[in-house]
């Protein structure tokens, strides 16, 4: 029988609980959430006359337990309004309700005897067939599963969700040993595909796999920092995105989890035997020194950093020797400097490794033990070696997991590191480099990747790989075109696929070439095109430091003719014989959300933050993004009957240079068009949604469409806008520079102050929105934005 979920209850509505219960909803599922009957009624409550038997009292920890989340940064839901798909309640009064629901989740209190008597309570109630997973993040699966019923045990097991459910990407299913194999299969299927989540298959060991070896590779570091002489902040700066791990890197990560937590966890881990590094669990002296001072991290406001108080705060960093606080030091390490120039994260370890001052001998020290470690961990955690790299990647946010690392320095070299700091690796590794293996990862000539299965000693497939398409892996054999900011790739079935690989993914010339010679290759030879990349973010938009340069050296000529050449190129994407489909995913900024606009779909990742945000650098835009939203706008006018709130919306949405926090708020934003764009919860899956897409509107008889000329209401809008400009001004929330900005904008929106309302062509708005522009280019105030933006990163009020 096919599985579906429809409804799911979640049993606990703490931060896990309560996230979970969010991420479902994000999905369109819905959700019951459970939790305890308070024991009595709170001053506030009894002052309103309520008495315990009322529901307000009785869903109280739910209720508020939801609404703080849902307030919470960064928000856990990808829009507002999805809250009304979670229904809370209490364990006492709604147990007769979890007969109704596909799937329950329990996310309570990390302790056995209460996870138990939770699950007897279920249990009376529980549908048989209906899954029951538990969140634990510690306890061992099987012991909660015992003395239960033996259709509770087949459709039991760990999914080990990761803190906070939608933005981190793991997964971990953990089979308990009864658990039937079509309910695992269910949930890495449904973990994957519809919840987004990189599923990891675990076995029942403690702390399961992304932990046990996360938490491995931060006490080394722990240990290590000091045997190499290493400040704190040198270790974040070693540690951190130069090897393509998060910016938080080591010992700032820690204090946000929090170091009373992971050294929990190590202490229990110290405990296993046969684990044969187990000694690097027992926290270092002065480890136990901050636990005992209570210098947990943020949420004791000193850890490894601690914020100084006073009117200008400066974070201080921990001397380990003295155990002060004192201002970071600057970390000068001249090989950091240069592997930074070196484009592929792959690529710098081999570099690094090899040095002969203190950072290379950090790494190969570091870097030998974990390639041990993971090695002696096949198949006491996992019976194959990518689920230890998809359970790092996925939870703890690095670029490569260990056996990739292991790979770009090669394995030879990789267990000479290990031996040289006295660890072994293990034995299988020696019979596959007998077998003449030599690498854990290989990919074939189509793009599928292989990894060294030790059951079998042969390379065999990663599931799943079908639905995916990584540009990586296909780069080599299908680029058909490129230049130095973009390439064309054959995705196969005659689409086409225009990839940015500019810095920052940023629009310059190199990428308006690539898009022009994309459509031109496609309309040729191939029936659809897609554009999209994986990068970090799809793009920041158009390339500032050319339009800053072409503005302050006043090739105002010039700047109207790039512009105008990026117009052209937008309008070629819309205007073409094939469909183009953008895909866009993560940051989708100014330029290249104009690019969406103009596609013919757009297939988003749900984690889209699209935005128009030209007016922050006192501009506006000009590559047909003011246009398009006034078209959008107009086509909600009724005959007759003129409509300006939907305008008006998409004026300030521009003006305020507000951003979406997701896909779907995109939709509200008028970004994405609803019946017609998509969203793809699932990035790994985004391209290949965007191909079917495109393939799709080329077999169902794609036709060219057919220019409409845009309904532009001319003074009786321009008046509205300034109107509404000039009240922000005045109250102070806007400053003059905006206003002016603001004016300009207001100026395109309403196709000029013509006296009615007129039919314009897309040209006419085009044209003024480049005049607005170029008039911008020309104010000091606008030119100090863009400066401080370049230098900064972060936006200028002035
Ligand atoms: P939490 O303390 O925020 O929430 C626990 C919830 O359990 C509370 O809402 C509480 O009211 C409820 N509860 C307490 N006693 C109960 C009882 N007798 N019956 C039913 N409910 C009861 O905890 P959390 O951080 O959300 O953790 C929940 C589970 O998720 C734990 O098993 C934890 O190990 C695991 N986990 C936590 C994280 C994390 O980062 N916080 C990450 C992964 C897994």
């Amino acid at each position: 029988m096919k599985r579906r979920i429809s409804r799911v209850a979640v049993i606990g509505s703490g931060i896990m609980g309560s996230g979970i219960a969010c991420h479902f909803a994000n999905i369109g599922v819905a959700v019951l959430l459970l939790d305890v009957v308070p024991r009595e009624c709170t001053e506030g409550e009894k002052a309103k006359g309520l008495a315990r038997t009322d529901p307000a009292v009785r869903n109280r920890m739910a209720v508020e337990n939801l609404a703080q989340a849902a307030k919470s940064k960064p928000a856990p839901l990808y829009d507002k309004a999805f809250i009304k798909r979670i229904q809370t309640g209490n364990l006492e009064d709604d147990l007769p309700e979890l007969s109704a629901v596909d799937w329950i989740v329990e996310a309570v209190v990390e302790r056995l005897e209460i996870k138990r008597s939770v699950f007897e309570k279920i249990e009376k109630y529980r549908r048989p067939g209906t899954l029951i997973t538990s969140n634990t993040s510690g306890i061992p699966i099987g012991l909660m599963a015992a003395g239960r019923s033996e259709d509770f045990q087949k459709h039991f097991a760990g999914s080990h969700f990761f803190n906070p459910p939608r933005y981190l990407k793991l997964l971990e299913v953990i089979p308990a040993p009864h658990t039937s194999q079509a309910v695992i299969d269910f949930l890495l299927m449904y973990g994957a595909k519809f919840l987004g989540k990189t599923t990891v298959l675990c076995k029942d060991t403690p702390a399961f796999i992304a932990n046990r070896v996360g938490i491995f590779s931060i006490m080394k570091l722990f240990h290590e920092v000091k045997k190499f002489d290493l400040t704190i902040e040198e270790v974040d700066a070693l540690t951190g995105p130069v090897i393509g791990r998060p910016k938080s890197a080591t010992f700032r990560t820690v204090d946000v989890v929090g170091l009373d937590t992971l050294v929990r966890v190590a202490k229990g881990l110290q405990q296993l035997k046969g684990d044969e590094q187990n000694a690097t669990f027992s926290p270092p002296d002065y480890i136990q020194d901050m636990l005992d001072k209570n210098w947990l991290g943020a949420k004791t406001g000193s850890g490894f950093y601690r914020k100084t108080k006073g009117e200008k705060s400066e974070i201080h960093s921990l001397d380990l020797d003295a155990m002060r606080y004192r201002a970071r030091k600057k970390v000068r390490f001249a090989a950091l400097e240069s592997a930074k120039r070196i484009d592929g994260i792959s690529d710098r370890f081999p570099f690094l490794i090899k040095g002969t001052d203190k950072a290379a001998a950090f790494y190969r020290s570091t870097l030998g033990s974990l390639f041990a470690y993971v090695s002696h961990r096949i198949p006491e955690i996992a019976d194959e070696l990518y689920r230890i790299d998809d359970a790092i990647r996925a939870g703890f946010g690095w670029r490569q997991g260990p056996f990739e690392i292991w790979d770009a320095v090669g394995i030879r070299v990789g267990i000479r590191i290990a031996k040289e700091n006295h660890c072994e690796v293990a034995k299988w590794v020696g019979e596959m480099q007998r077998k003449g293996m030599a690498n854990f990862y290989r990919v074939d000539e189509k793009g599928t990747r292989y990894y060294y299965d030790i059951k079998t000693g042969d390379y065999q497939t990663i599931p799943g790989q079908a639905h995916y398409i990584t540009l990586s892996n296909i780069r080599p054999t299908t680029t058909v075109w490129k230049n130095r900011g973009c390439a064309i790739e054959d995705l196969g079935d005659g689409i086409l696929n225009i990839e940015f690989r500019s810095k920052m993914n940023a629009i310059g010339g190199e990428v308006i070439q690539g898009l022009n010679k994309g459509i031109e290759i496609a309309e040729r030879d191939f029936q659809g095109v897609v554009i999209a990349n994986q990068g970090q973010n799809f793009s920041a938009g158009a390339n500032l430091s050319m339009i800053f340069m072409l503005a302050v050296e006043r090739e105002y000529e010039e700047l109207n003719r790039a512009v105008q050449t990026f117009q052209h190129a937008l309008m070629r994407i819309r205007y073409s014989a094939i469909p183009v489909v953008a895909a866009p995913h993560a940051m989708t900024l100014g330029g290249s959300c104009e690019l969406c606009l103009h596609a013919d779909r757009v297939v988003a990742a749900a984690e889209t933050y699209m935005g128009l945000v030209e007016c922050s650098v006192g501009l506006i835009p000009a590559g047909g993004g003011s246009k398009e939203m006034t078209q959008r706008a107009a086509e909600t006018f009724h005959k007759g009957d003129v409509e300006l709130n939907r305008l008006r919306d998409h004026f300030t949405t521009i003006g305020m240079a507000r951003v979406s926090t997701s896909a779907y708020e995109a939709f509200a934003s008028g970004f994405l068009k609803a019946g017609r764009d998509l969203v793809v919860v699932q990035d790994e899956r985004r391209i290949a949604a965007a191909k079917q897409c495109a393939l799709a509107r080329a077999e169902n008889g794609y036709t060219k469409p057919v220019p409409t000329p845009v309904k532009v209401l001319g003074k009786q809008a321009l008046g509205v806008f300034l109107v509404g400009a000039d009240s922000l001004s005045a109250g102070n929330y806007i400053s003059e520079h905006d206003k002016k900005v603001a004016g300009k904008l207001a100026y395109v929106m309403a196709g000029g102050d013509l006296s009615e309302a007129t039919y314009v062509s897309e040209q006419y708005l085009l044209d003024l929105e480049r005049e607005a522009f170029l008039s911008l280019c020309t104010e000091k105030k606008t030119l100090a934005r863009i400066q401080h933006i370049l230098k900064t990163g972060k936006p200028l009020r002035n």
